[in-house]
């Protein structure tokens, strides 16, 4: 497969190259090899995004919903067409295996241009009646938008973001992680294979000085950025410098709880899809998975013999369900936390080392008798490391659950309807899930709360986050004034 990008930029509905930016190597977790070369965006080349972005923002948002959205649904009949070869891609931009990509990364961006497609025409304000008098209200675009993603997701990214912008009638200039720059530009080139006019959707590439050139930019109406903690504080006060609006999908170290009242072949299971997906490195990611005395051994028992069942290895083989980590200095810090686990006590029950093969592979690591205070119950480490705490009862376990500076996701594993419904209006945080984990469709939000961000990505409640309300008072009678 052709992994080199025709260019690094795609700009007013064309491949652009500059080779002054500084050279980025794209490398293919599995092996390491270097399979394409892009160069981050010099200030011509922001300065270009920015401008092409701006001069098409008027247009599109004059043309109708009807209009916007039908080029966002031909992308996403586009995209699901190409399904196979995007999944070929995004498996060499992030390592994670075909298995995974062919049914959760195009598949998902195809979902977000459907469903913001089939909404574009449908945004309206309203009508408000004050006697003879009446307001009516505009929701109108915000004007140039600003993407920032992370390495784990990045067409899902790209889409998540673009689409709701465009269907406001937005522009965007998306910058892509340094890491995992190819799949965004696909994105791009199949929206204006669509029809987006030229300028609607921009990719740029480049490394964070990038991202904050383009965040400090007067141009630029609103920032959205899928990212850690730490980039997002910065990112949100370089955007509140200038009032601009900002979404902010930040990181988590959400709790699961499963009570001894579960059906454990399905708390397994969550425990599986909430620490081993995408080889751990996910944002929502249930990590500290608090277990009820009375079946921490038989859940323990039976997650290491699942995952056991893991076929590590190449991820373009469709039988290999787990990948390598997205990068060397990735698959490292996550060593290091590993290297923590045993100093600061917690019991190894499996996993713990890297695989002797090309690539950044990690073994799926599982420590038990975790207790609240360890580095690895309270950093995120993203990567396949799972922490297991015991808890006693109901009252104890929601206090510790929701004592992190997190806020991202939570779930809950119980055959009691009562108390599922309970704990999940206790969690401190924005995505909750009940005798499941990490579902993530279009039709729900999807955000945090506390230090794990601001603002909703999917959903109705994302048009909130791209469109803005004028209201029109209209006065049908004389005007009265004291002078
Ligand atoms: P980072 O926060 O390091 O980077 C995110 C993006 O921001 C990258 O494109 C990065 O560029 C860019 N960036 C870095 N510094 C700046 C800056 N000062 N101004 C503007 N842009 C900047 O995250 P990672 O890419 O390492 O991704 C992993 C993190 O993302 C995890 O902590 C995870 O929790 C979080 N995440 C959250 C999700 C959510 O929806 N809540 C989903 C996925 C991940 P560069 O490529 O140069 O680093």
């Amino acid at each position: 497969m052709q992994t080199q990008p025709a260019a690094s930029h795609f700009i007013g509905g064309e491949y652009v190259e500059d080779t002054a930016g500084t050279p980025i190597d794209v490398i293919y977790p599995a092996t390491g090899e270097v399979i394409g070369r892009v160069h981050s965006a010099t200030p011509a080349i922001v300065d270009r995004a920015l401008e092409a972005a701006r001069g098409a923002q008027a247009a599109w948002a004059a043309m109708t919903g009807t209009e916007r959205g039908r080029i966002l649904r031909r992308a996403a009949d586009i995209m699901r067409e190409r399904n196979h070869e995007l999944s070929v891609l995004e498996t060499y931009d992030t390592g994670k295996p075909y298995q995974e990509t062919s049914v959760a990364d195009a598949t998902s961006g195809a979902d977000a241009l459907e469903y913001f497609g089939g909404m574009a025409a449908t945004l309206t304000g309203e009508h408000i009646q004050l006697g003879e008098d009446w307001v009516y209200t505009r929701r109108e675009p915000l004007g140039v938008c600003v993407g920032i993603g992370a390495w784990n997701y990045p067409t899902q990214i790209a889409s998540w973001k673009g689409a709701p912008a465009l269907a406001c009638g937005n522009t965007m200039v998306f910058k892509p992680s340094e890491t995992t720059p190819l799949c965004a530009l696909k994105v791009a080139e199949i929206l204006h294979e669509a029809g987006a006019p030229a300028g609607v959707y921009n990719v740029v590439q480049g490394l964070g000085d990038v991202g904050a050139a383009l965040v400090t930019d007067a141009r630029v109406d609103k920032v959205s950025l899928t990212g850690s903690v730490p980039t997002g504080r910065k990112v949100y006060a370089a955007a509140a410098a200038e009032m601009k609006h900002v979404t902010m999908e930040l990181g988590g170290k959400s709790p699961m709880i499963v009570f001894d009242d579960a059906d454990i072949e399905n708390a397994v299971s969550g425990a599986i899809l909430g620490n081993f997906y995408s080889s751990g490195q996910v944002c929502s990611n249930g990590t500290r998975v608090f277990v009820q005395k009375g079946i921490k051994e038989a859940f323990l028992a039976r997650l290491s013999e699942r995952l056991g069942q893991a076929v590590i290895g190449d991820p373009q083989d469709p039988a290999t369900s787990f990948g390598p980590m997205v990068s060397e200095r990735q698959m490292e810090i996550v060593q290091g936390y590993i290297a923590k686990g045993q100093d600061e006590g917690a019991r190894l029950v499996c996993g713990g080392n890297r695989l002797q093969r090309d690539g950044f592979f990690l073994e799926p690591t599982v420590f038990a008798d975790v207790t609240d205070g360890m580095t690895i119950a309270r950093e995120e480490i993203f990567g396949p490391v799972m922490a297991v705490l015991d808890f006693e009862d109901e009252g104890d376990v929601m206090a510790r659950a929701n004592d992190t500076e997190f806020g991202l996701a939570a779930g809950v594993f119980t055959r009691d309807l009562a108390r599922a419904h309970r704990v999940a209006a206790g969690f401190e945080a924005g995505t909750c899930y009940i005798n499941t984990y990490n579902d993530a469709p279009v039709e729900a939000p999807f955000g945090g709360v506390k230090a794990s961000g601001v603002g909703r990505e999917n959903s109705k409640a994302a048009i909130e986050h791209y469109s803005q309300v004028k209201s029109v008072y209209v006065r049908m009678g004389d005007l009265e004034a004291p002078f």
